[in-house]
């Protein structure tokens, strides 16, 4: 088994033969340690360390995990009434006399009750259908005010509907209410900035994101309705290859013929009508 952060610096690719590869996904120097994640990047600390403990049987204290802003993400970050944020005073105690706090005024939860909180909201997002884009939007308008903006599960349902707008039925991209395009273009870049911090370098994820941001600003250059000679779409056309391109920099390391592989095949096929 390979070492464990949820801030990994490895990457791996699977084909459809079963090769499994691993990547350095940032520059490891001789004698730095490897690690891999076994826990996804869109899930709060709590319910990361309680999963790791309970499937790989350790207690993660990474950069991450001890750290109550999660590198300043506030991925688990509640929202306090008086509108700063509730975090765990130590994200590492899970002991009853744990408590979380604001870091605007003097409000104090039990860790326990934030748990309950937690697990509650954890449980809908699981009973959420995936091909649901206008159950997602609820489940983002109810939230809006009690999680942070950053918070996983905030995230990890953008990441679905980022997807969902522009390819599931009713929500293609070329039917897509400006509204929603708008949406899907700022759900990418949202992802993008967080990846770039707990997934720094070459992250699959990030490579996916960058493709769908690429065909949302394709689409709204579209809705312009420019003249091809015009500077404006000349450069924003400009701007618009250089997403796909760092797209397919990223995806380029991924087998053929594997999911991803797919997906770059497709970057590779845009790049050349172009
Ligand atoms: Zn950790
Ligand atoms: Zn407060």
């Amino acid at each position: 088994m390979m070492m464990h952060s949820c801030i990994k610096n490895t990457r791996l690719t699977f084909s459809d033969d079963h090769v499994l590869t691993i990547l350095c996904r940032t520059k490891v120097k001789k004698g730095d340690k490897i690690y891999h994640s076994y826990a996804r990047t869109f899930t709060p600390t709590n319910i990361r360390r309680i999963g790791l403990f309970s499937g790989k049987h350790f207690s993660c204290e990474c950069i991450r995990c001890k750290d109550p802003s999660e590198l300043q993400t506030f991925l688990s970050a509640f929202t306090c009434s008086c509108g700063g944020q509730i975090l765990a005073e130590d994200p590492l105690d899970l002991t009853p006399d744990a408590y979380w706090c604001c870091n605007s005024c003097d409000t104090r939860i039990a860790a326990l009750e934030m748990a309950g909180k937690e697990r509650g909201i954890m449980m809908e997002t699981y009973a959420m259908k995936r091909d649901d884009p206008l159950g997602m939007e609820t489940f983002l308008e109810k939230y809006k005010t009690v999680l942070h903006k950053n918070h996983a599960f905030i995230l990890e349902v953008e990441k679905q509907l980022s997807v969902a707008y522009g390819s599931f039925p009713g929500f293609q991209i070329e039917t897509l209410s400006d509204k929603r395009l708008a949406r899907k273009i700022c759900y990418c870049s949202h992802l993008l900035d967080i990846l770039d911090i707990l997934e720094p370098g070459i992250s699959t994820q990030k490579g996916l994101s960058l493709y769908d941001l690429w065909k949302g600003k394709e689409e709204m250059l579209r809705r312009l309705g420019l003249k091809k000679d015009d500077s404006k779409y000349k450069s924003e056309k400009l701007k618009n290859s250089a997403l796909l391109e760092e797209s397919l920099r990223i995806l380029e390391y991924e087998p053929t013929n594997s999911l991803h592989g797919a997906v770059k095949e497709e970057i590779n096929r845009k790049l050349k009508e172009m």
